[in-house]
């Protein structure tokens, strides 16, 4: 039975509208009513479920809508490429997926996977196998045969990890079929890539706009949306301009790319979670200050023309990017909010609004999820404390005391520790060169963190 009313608490309804003090009343799964009309509805129910939400936000669920639960917190890409099995990291995801609903998260977007296995894991949470947010999938990441942000570590063609290389266009067209076959909810695609010799440059878009309108329009025929990752001005305007639906990072925009974007209401992920880590915590894991400014101008240098794109009505979606060493699964959900806030200007009720109602969109559930409102499907998180004046509170689960998926609570014990899996890990021969001058006890140079591109 998943008919309740949760009184007591402060109302956050994910549209960016004031919190306010009130009721919510869910029937079969759904939101029924709101503040007073809850209150009414439920006297007429006497044996009708309490939820006691005193001292609470009440609020929609997050939605992380770039997070990779395939990579269990890879140091590396080599890690993932080399080191992962299927099954096991399906079922590893399966553990990890809990660590989500305990941080609030009730649904999420995985643009791409080893083995294309987030499918399996997303079919298996449908059918209630185990508990974790609802997913949406993509399957393997589109590229090139110039790669996308691992260099040489991917091969010339078919798969490396989470890539799949597509050298022709008879291959874009048998590999978007053929992922929509196997049940990809979106193609992914690479859009730019680091050429290592080239690597002063950043990353470069290496498709041509007719082969990135070939993706769009084999994958539209078959009702499937396109989303891509695009770091750099003229990726973001191709993409744009080809039918892509949804724009991964788009940072380093120029005014042509704005344009293109704003013209047609593309929502982007700028997904600077990681890089708001290193600013903030870099000193703690022994990064350089160098790369750490590094990281700072990649938000700043971004931010007007992201906070342009958000005043000229572009959805602004959040995401964690989770799935990385820096940015584990379970802890850091809620802090792009705190990017938008701090970099883009939005206030605390528009950034939650970009996590919960907005973000909707990467579930292609625009309307049905991540608002408190009548008919919205009631995925619903408590959470101790006033989450507009702290978003923060939302990064200890401690705070987070129910999460509801169509208003069927979750399980949010601790899982149970865990301990190494064989072969699972890169091997690393430790960090640092030992050096006779590191060995005879000369002062060494702080050891850099060395931090691959992310993708
Ligand atoms: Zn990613």
């Amino acid at each position: 039975m998943t008919d309740f009313i949760i009184t007591g608490g402060r109302v956050i309804d994910g549209t960016g509208a004031p919190a306010y003090e009130g009721s919510v009343l869910v029937e079969g799964g759904r939101i029924a009513a709101t503040g007073a009309e809850a209150d009414a509805r439920a006297t007429n129910r006497p044996n009708l479920r309490r939820v006691d939400a005193t001292g609470q936000t009440v609020m929609p669920g997050l939605i992380d809508t770039h997070c990779h639960l395939a990579f269990d917190d890879a140091g590396s890409n080599a890690e993932i490429f080399h080191q992962r099995r299927n099954g096991l990291s399906a079922l590893v995801a399966a553990y990890n997926a809990r660590k989500l609903l305990r941080a609030g998260v009730t649904s999420m977007v995985d643009p791409d996977s080893t083995f294309e296995n987030m499918t399996d894991v997303r079919d298996a949470i449908d059918a209630g196998l185990f508990e974790g947010p609802r997913m949406s999938c993509g399957a393997y990441a589109l590229i090139t045969g110039v790669g996308g942000t691992a260099g040489r570590l991917i091969r010339d063609e078919g798969v490396t990890g989470y890539y799949m290389v597509v050298n022709s266009k008879d291959e874009i067209v048998r590999e978007v079929r053929r992922q929509i076959k196997h049940g990809a909810d979106w193609i992914k695609v690479h859009v730019t890539g680091i050429v290592p010799r080239q690597a002063h440059r950043g990353e470069m878009c290496v498709w041509t706009l007719d082969e990135l309108k070939l993706i769009c329009d084999t994958a539209h025929e078959l009702m499937t949306p396109v989303m891509g990752h695009c770091r750099g001005a003229e990726a973001t305007r191709r993409a744009a301009v080809a039918g892509f639906d949804f724009i991964l990072h788009a940072t380093g925009m120029d005014d042509a790319a704005l344009q293109a974007v704003a013209d047609r209401k593309i929502p982007i992920v700028p997904a600077l979670t990681f890089q708001a880590n290193m600013v903030d915590y870099g000193d703690r894991i022994g990064t350089s200050p160098d790369l750490i400014a590094m990281f700072e101008r990649e938000i700043t240098e971004s931010a007007p023309t992201l906070s342009a794109a958000h005043k000229a009505g572009v959805p602004l979606l959040t995401g964690s990017e989770s799935g990385f060493a820096l940015v584990p699964y379970g802890d850091w959900h809620y802090r792009e909010m705190e990017v938008f806030v701090k970099y883009f200007g939005l206030s605390t009720l528009e950034a939650i609004e970009c996590g919960t109602r907005k973000s909707a969109f990467g579930m292609r559930m625009m309307g049905e999820i991540g608002a408190i409102l009548p008919g919205y499907k009631a995925d619903v998180i408590c959470v101790n404390g006033r989450v507009e004046d702290d978003l923060t509170v939302l990064g200890d689960p401690a705070n987070i005391t129910r999460v509801m998926i169509e208003g069927v609570e979750k399980d949010l014990s601790e899982p149970a520790p865990r301990k190494p899996i064989p072969g699972w890990r890169l091997a690393q021969i430790g960090g640092v060169r030992l050096t006779r001058a590191l060995a005879l006890g000369r002062p060494a140079a702080p050891a850099a963190l060395h931090v691959e591109e992310l993708h």
